[in-house]
């Protein structure tokens, strides 16, 4: 046997496993823009049909807003499709400082410095500003872009108990001797759509002379009273040092990310943090509809106010159906089913109803909380919500995992 074909025969193995397990991830193809209702392709399994969604990132319709794409054609017009360079040398245009002032001003911090993505925002920060003789404190939850940031950098490391301030403080107790001390979590943990405890680290940050950094994309543009986040909604946003954050979700969808907070930690951000030195800048077309799109916030507190409407309303209804939820009010809302085949099937079945939800399972949670996870919008109306609870109670009685 050849050395390629035994290397095939091993990853055909892992395949075929995936599949036998029903664990397989199959991606549906979308063939409309995304939007309350979109049509979906469920490749050989059924034709193309409108289903409505409860399964993007967004949070506040404005994904194929029209004032959104107006002004990202604007931009191609004005300012080309790309920028075929990294910023220093020669990718930076007047709307992409624009941009950067304009999330300052937002989020109410010194500095901000573009990313093409939050991912790699999260994968350039650590190695850049921390070293040997440093520590973090990261959440067990924390998304898989500060786990693989971490991964990057020399600095000691400790993964605390989700949550658990006893445990952050009891490593931060244990590395008083460190240079620099950082806690980083999640603003709002993506797989539960539950909250950072923000005023509690902050105390604790103080306490042991700790710097914190929050990745708030799940939160930026919608939680807190004006929508600027975890940080506003526990009034901590002056002792926050790092806010990182997407535009794929709230922010219109597109893509683009960012590292905003102390104007020093930025600056040393733009001379070393190698996802910024080392690819492309953002596109013209995303810095101009993500201006857009935190325009629009700022204008109106009405595309927040639908969201918490509305998702208020499907969290009252999954409970009065008798579904185990996560509680909360973030529109993620978990449904608990725990078993990763039955989310499967589950999943499947509200398809057929109509619904478009995604299963998550081991690794993405852990094993035994497997679970769909439905994220509202502001574009839901109530017929679509309570379409989509009666799909649920339909399956749900089907499956006997009502309580
Ligand atoms: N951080 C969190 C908490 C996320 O949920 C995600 C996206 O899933 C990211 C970072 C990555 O964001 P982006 O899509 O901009 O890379």
């Amino acid at each position: 046997m050849t050395a390629k074909k035994r290397v095939q025969d091993y990853f055909q193995s892992i395949l075929d496993e995936y599949r036998a397990s029903d664990l397989c991830k199959v991606e549906r193809i979308i063939h409309s823009p995304q939007n309350a209702n979109v049509l979906v392709e469920f490749p050989s399994r059924s034709p193309v049909r409108e289903v409505i969604n409860l399964c993007a990132n967004n949070y506040l319709g404005l994904s194929n807003h029209p004032e959104i794409i107006a002004a990202a054609r604007k931009a191609l017009d004005e300012k080309g499709y790309g920028m075929s360079s990294v910023r220093f040398i020669c990718g930076t245009q007047d709307i992409h400082k624009e941009l950067e002032d304009c999330i300052s001003r937002y989020l109410g911090t010194e500095d901000t410095i573009l990313y093409s993505s939050c991912f790699d925002a999260n994968g350039g920060v650590f190695e850049a500003l921390l070293g040997e003789e440093d520590v973090i404190f990261s959440d067990e939850l924390n998304h898989a872009s500060i786990i693989d940031g971490i991964r990057l950098c020399k600095a000691h490391r400790h993964r605390y108990r989700h949550n658990s301030m006893e445990d952050l403080e009891h490593h931060l107790h244990l590395s008083q001797d460190k240079r620099i001390r950082l806690i980083v979590t999640d603003g709002v943990f993506s797989m539960d759509g539950v909250l950072a405890k923000l005023d509690e680290i902050v105390g604790l940050a103080e306490k042991y002379d700790a710097l914190v950094m929050v990745d708030d994309s799940h939160a930026t543009g919608f939680i807190g009273k004006s929508g600027r986040g975890t940080p506003e909604h526990f009034s901590v946003g002056e002792k926050i040092d790092l806010i990182t954050t997407t535009f794929g979700k709230a922010l219109g969808g597109a893509s683009g990310g960012c590292v905003s907070g102390r104007k020093f930690l930025i600056d040393v951000l733009r001379q070393r943090s190698r996802p910024y030195i080392f690819s492309n800048t953002l596109s013209p077309v995303v810095v101009a509809g993500t201006l857009k799109a935190l325009d629009i916030l700022q204008g109106s507190s009405a595309l927040r106010d639908t969201l918490m409407e509305n998702t208020g309303f499907f969290r009252r209804r999954l409970r009065e159906i008798g579904l185990e939820i996560i509680d909360g009010f973030h529109p993620i809302i978990p449904i608990m089913l725990h078993d990763a085949q039955r989310v499967q099937r589950v999943a499947r079945d509200l398809y057929e109803e109509g619904v478009y939800v995604v299963g998550f399972f081991y690794p993405v949670v852990p094993k035994g909380n497997a679970r769909i996870r439905v994220q509202i919008s502001a574009v839901h109306k109530k017929d679509h919500l309570e379409r989509a609870a009666n799909a649920f109670e339909t399956v749900a009685r089907r499956h006997g995992i009502l309580r």
